[in-house]
């Protein structure tokens, strides 16, 4: 990667990343900072890896020919479809390569935070299939909005702790996380979710959503006869699944990259998650990046109907490439989201995750040329999301009442 889009050898990318981390905790940061490549380039790492992708999470994962969209927009549209690995999102693809880095450095305990609870759901799906004890921080408010993903967590065999702190959603769980990790440095590895936190994880968590990039390259070879789009599109909350689809085009200046964040009701409300567009520079869980806060520095809450869009910090590669106009980034709010959502659904029968909405509604606010190559990641799927969508249905009227 060229140096100006790349990590540097003290994990910044420009002005943001780093690891600010509790003293407690410099051993076990230094000590991942110093085992994380050669693991990743081992043979037997990537081999293991591989191998889980393939048979457990069924990669690779389709890049499907959206045809009355693609009529719709004017493009040649394909979806990258993500919705489509066990667990039904892309987080999967990062748990599997955490469990087994954790496994090589002999760790013996997994914590992790969640907010709407994919991330949970994928840990624990990786720790029971690994027989590793699984903890799990949640937000009290979102154990409440995400039932049933927590039930799928204490059926895979993890503990589920609600945080009782701050507004009780997925900040205060990455901060009760990090507070657990202080307490058991040794013996615990900590599987953060995107492409945040100190260095070496927005690095790892990069590399590990990178399979995404890889395969659109060769899928598109084999689709259109040549390997790269003229523009990638993703959502983006703490920026893995955007990571990922970006990663191996990212020196490629042919591909043009737009990214959704979330709006929630608008970015000149209070009521938004919209962190590249209204964040300013700060610290949060252990990385400079661009932050929502308070004049004086207080983290505020991030507002999104999207659970997985909604935190207050910004992956720091992402803060990077935006400021350096690599790539364009747009919020989209709640009710375009949710026309989107129904939008795919009844264009294609493909009901997206709401997070993945955002994505979608990108489409409206980009105009193309016919022979256009556009490549849209479906990060997720939306059963989990269709009684958002049903009480939201009004924002989506053209599509009938029902
Ligand atoms: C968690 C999640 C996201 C947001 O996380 P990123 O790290 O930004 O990718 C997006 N889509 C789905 C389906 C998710 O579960």
């Amino acid at each position: 990667m060229k140096q100006k889009y790349s990590i540097d050898d003290n994990g910044f990318f420009g002005k943001y990343g780093g690891a600010y981390v509790p003293e407690i905790l410099y051993k076990c940061v230094h000590d991942l900072q110093d085992a994380y490549l050669p693991i990743i380039e081992s043979e037997d790492f990537k081999q293991e890896y591989h191998a889980l992708l393939k048979d457990y999470v069924g990669r690779p994962s389709p890049l499907y020919f959206a045809k009355r969209m693609s009529e719709r927009y004017g493009c040649r549209l394909y979806l990258k479809r993500e919705d489509l690995n066990h667990t039904g999102a892309h987080k999967i693809n990062n748990t599997i390569g955490q469990i087994l880095m954790a496994k090589k450095m002999g760790k013996t305990r997994i914590i992790a935070e969640t907010g709407a609870g994919q991330h949970g759901v994928a840990t624990a799906t990786v720790c029971a299939l690994m027989d590793m004890q699984c903890e799990i921080f949640m937000g009290k408010t979102d154990v409440e909005r995400q039932h049933t993903n927590v039930e799928r967590m204490k059926m895979l065999g993890a503990t589920v702790h609600p945080v009782t702190t701050g507004n009780m959603t997925l900040s205060d769980a990455c901060s009760e996380a990090i507070r657990d990790w202080c307490c058991h440095p040794r013996d615990t590895f900590y599987i953060v979710g995107s492409t945040m936190g100190p260095h070496p994880y927005p690095d790892i968590v990069a590399r590990m959503q990178s399979v995404i990039s890889e395969e659109i390259k060769w899928q598109l070879q084999e689709k259109t006869g040549r390997d790269y789009p003229d523009y990638l599109i993703a959502c983006v909350g703490g920026g893995s699944n955007a990571a990922g689809t970006i990663y191996h085009y990212i020196d490629d200046e042919r591909v043009k990259i737009y990214l959704a964040e979330a709006g929630g009701h608008g970015i000149d409300t209070d009521y938004t998650a919209a962190t590249m567009k209204c964040g300013t520079e700060g610290i949060i869980h252990g990385a400079r990046t661009l932050v929502m806060q308070t004049n004086d520095g207080q983290i505020k809450e991030a507002f999104t109907i999207s659970a997985g869009l909604d935190y207050p910090g910004i992956g720091p590669m992402h803060a990077n490439l935006a400021e350096l106009g690599r790539t364009h980034v747009e919020a989209i709010n709640d009710d375009e989201a949710i026309y989107a959502g129904y939008e795919l659904t009844r264009m294609e029968g493909i009901i997206p995750a709401i997070e993945s909405a955002h994505a979608v509604a990108l489409l409206r606010k980009m105009s193309f040329r016919p022979d256009d190559i556009v490549v849209l990641t479906v990060s997720g799927r939306g059963d989990k999301d269709v009684q958002t969508y049903l009480n939201n249905k009004q924002m989506a009227k053209e599509y009938g009442d029902f």
